[in-house]
């Protein structure tokens, strides 16, 4: 899975996500990814979210409109994107990535999973990289 998400400098959010799906998925399976509010979600009130992980429980708990409901209740980038993960671990048992921006460009890559490749981008700057156990929190 490829996500990604984007603020401009009037605030406007985006997401998009994209993905082969799991292995030995069933034929014909419809995963989270193309389902919003659960692989992604952008509002501009609120933020935008791209997600990879366990597709089913990631559906069971729209974990993407979840992670945005924190927000709008106030929690910041990557205290919503860790309570949406851990609900989603204690209530179904899944693993999951996410990146997740909000309108005034704080943004989080923060995983449940072991491991999660990202990478950031403002004007001319990249940061990248392969976290295995940590998260990476940054204002652009
Ligand atoms: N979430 C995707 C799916 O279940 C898989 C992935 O993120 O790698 O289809």
């Amino acid at each position: 899975t490829v996500g990604a998400v984007a603020v401009d400098r009037e605030g406007n959010t985006a997401c998009a996500t994209s993905t082969g799906g799991m292995l030995n998925k069933m034929e014909g399976r419809v995963g989270d990814t193309p389902m919003i509010g659960s692989g992604s979600y952008a509002d501009n009130k609120v933020g935008a979210v791209s997600i990879t992980g366990h597709g089913e429980a990631i559906m069971k708990v729209a974990l993407a409109r979840l992670i945005m409901f924190h927000m709008e209740q106030g929690q910041s980038v990557e205290a919503a994107s860790d309570l949406g993960l851990a609900y989603m671990k204690s209530r179904v048992d899944g693993l999951g990535g996410v990146v997740t921006v909000d309108p005034q460009g704080h943004w989080a890559a923060r995983f449940s999973s072991l491991q999660m490749a990202w990478a950031a981008a403002q004007k001319d700057t990249l940061h990248h990289g392969l976290y295995c156990g940590e998260h990476f929190t940054q204002s652009i």
